[in-house]
């Protein structure tokens, strides 16, 4: 889409859009074109001071609002953001470049959120025991904790802030986000939409801008918890910060995901599902396939699969007809990417598919094609950093035996999955593979909002984990009450 006018964004505190008190702002792109579409706000310290202001005032109301009352304001939610899903996923792929269907699937993904805390009433009971001695009961009580702190990547502008805002506010909790200073539009737009549904002002905020906002959040006395999303070294750093200041962190982390393939595998279901998972937004997925193990016997053979299917992807503007891959976020994460084809050319991997010759590579906007490397190892910086592009690595294995000991040296582990039709080698992976979320003939096995979302290792910092119950644990805190009847 060209866009004349460039968007000077604003944040959104105690209800209303406010501008940041600084002149810095960044440029946003659309990674498709290299247009500029927005200019966003790297907001201040006093930013940060008002928005965690208003937040704390609004939790002095929105604690004691009965519970199905702020669940009835998120089925209200639920529907707008169902009325205005085509315009939401369209947005996604403006300021991300994700492919249109994958967009749209994201918002799926958003709402699927949205509808799992609406049912905080049954999420938030408490329990009892009506007898613990002679005329003695407990029971114990649920409560929010107060503001929160969202932080979030530019890889799922949507789905991202969906773990957090609705779960942490439909518990009680008033929220303040900062999001990806590279996709903020987004976040803009879920806004306006709280707004509408009802939500009062103050109980969800917006700051936009970089690492001082972070760093405002961390270390203000009057947030509670920090929820963040993002690179692995800014995870370590906020949970250390965070934890340091005494909050609650849960920070979810980098990923290298690893897929093992096995002789008895349906090579096409295989090759079709890597191919999605590796290739899909751009591999720009924390949960993307990064590293493909597959036993020598049939290496050749999904190889060659694998290879056709990444030679049908369509590259090209995510909101034109039939493509596939769009581009990746900036101009210098392209540069990134290409050096890391170089690296792993020089550290011996066998280029078997080379997406710096696609066609697409040399248009305006942050384009690299499908790579693939065959005959990767663990001592090359391929196999061991996280890349987050369309590059995927390829080692040849013995055995299952040699893929789990393999995919366990990661110092990464979100991620994992294993295409076999033999029981009780799925069994052996599930019980000694060291990874979160793990996949059975599946490629990206992301659980849904229900469910707890999150890696091992150095993919996650924390206790408790994003999404399901874990999530509805991480934004509420208990009373247990004992009482004698006298
Ligand atoms: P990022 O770490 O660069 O940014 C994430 C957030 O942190 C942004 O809001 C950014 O403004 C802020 N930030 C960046 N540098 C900072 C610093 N020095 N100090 C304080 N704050 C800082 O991540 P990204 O590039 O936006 O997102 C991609 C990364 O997120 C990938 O590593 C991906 O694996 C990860 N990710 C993980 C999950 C998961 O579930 N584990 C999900 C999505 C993305």
């Amino acid at each position: 889409m060209t866009q004349t006018k460039v968007n000077e964004l604003k944040n959104y505190v105690g209800g209303r859009w406010m501008e940041a008190k600084t002149d810095k702002t960044a440029p946003v792109y659309n990674p498709a074109t290299g247009e500029t579409i927005a200019n966003v706000p790297i907001s201040t310290q006093e930013d940060v001071e008002h928005a965690i202001q208003a937040a704390h005032k609004a939790f002095e109301t929105w604690k004691d609002v009965a519970v199905p009352k702020r669940s009835r304001i998120l089925f209200k939610y639920q529907q707008l953001l169902v009325a205005n899903w085509e315009e939401l996923a369209k947005l996604i792929t403006i300021e991300n470049g994700k492919s249109y269907t994958e967009a749209y699937g994201e918002v799926q993904r958003g709402i699927e959120n949205v509808e799992f805390a609406a049912g905080a009433p049954s999420l938030m009971m408490g329990e009892q025991l009506p007898s613990i001695a002679t005329d003695l009961e407990s029971g114990v009580y649920r409560y929010p904790i107060g503001v929160i702190a969202g932080i979030t990547p530019f890889n799922f502008p949507m789905m991202v802030p969906c773990w957090m805002f609705p779960m942490a506010i439909a518990t009680g909790n008033t929220f303040v986000m900062k999001p990806s200073e590279r996709t903020p539009l987004l976040a803009n737009r879920l806004a306006e939409l709280l707004e509408e549904a009802g939500l009062p002002a103050g109980v969800f905020n917006i700051v936009h801008g970089a690492h001082d906002v972070v760093n405002g959040l961390l270390d203000h006395k009057q947030v509670a918890a920090i929820s963040f999303v993002g690179s692995q070294p800014v995870a370590e750093y906020v949970y250390k910060r965070g934890t340091d200041n005494l909050k609650r962190v849960q920070a979810l982390a980098g990923a290298k995901n690893h897929s093992i393939v096995l002789r008895d595998a349906n090579l096409e279901n295989a090759s079709t599902q890597i191919m999605n998972a590796a290739f899909g937004s751009a591999g720009e997925r924390c949960m993307a396939a990064s590293v493909v193990a597959v036993e020598e016997s049939v290496a050749d053979a999904f190889i060659a699969r694998l290879t056709q299917k990444a030679n049908e992807i369509k590259i090209g503007n995510g909101l034109d007809e039939g493509v596939f891959l769009g581009p990746v976020i900036r101009e210098q994460h392209k540069e990134r990417t290409l050096n890391y084809i170089e690296t792993g050319e020089k550290e011996g991997a066998k280029l078997i598919r080379d997406g710096r010759k696609d066609e697409a590579v040399k248009q305006k906007g942050y384009f690299v094609g499908p790579t693939i490397f065959d005959y990767v190892t663990s001592e090359m910086n391929i196999w061991k950093e996280e890349i987050f592009a369309p590059v995927l690595s390829i080692a040849r294995v013995n055995d299952l035996d040699d893929a789990i000991a393999l995919t366990n040296q990661s110092r990464f582990a979100n991620g994992a999955c294993i295409f076999t039709r033999d029981g009780g080698k799925v069994r052996q992976f599930r019980e000694t593979i060291d990874a979160g979320m793990l996949g059975v003939n599946i490629g990206v096995p992301a659980p849904m909002a229900f469910f707890p979302f999150s890696g091992w290792k150095d993919s996650f910092y924390g206790d408790l984990h994003a999404n399901g119950k874990d999530g509805l644990q991480f934004y509420t805190r208990k009373k247990v009450i004992t009482t004698k009847w006298i």
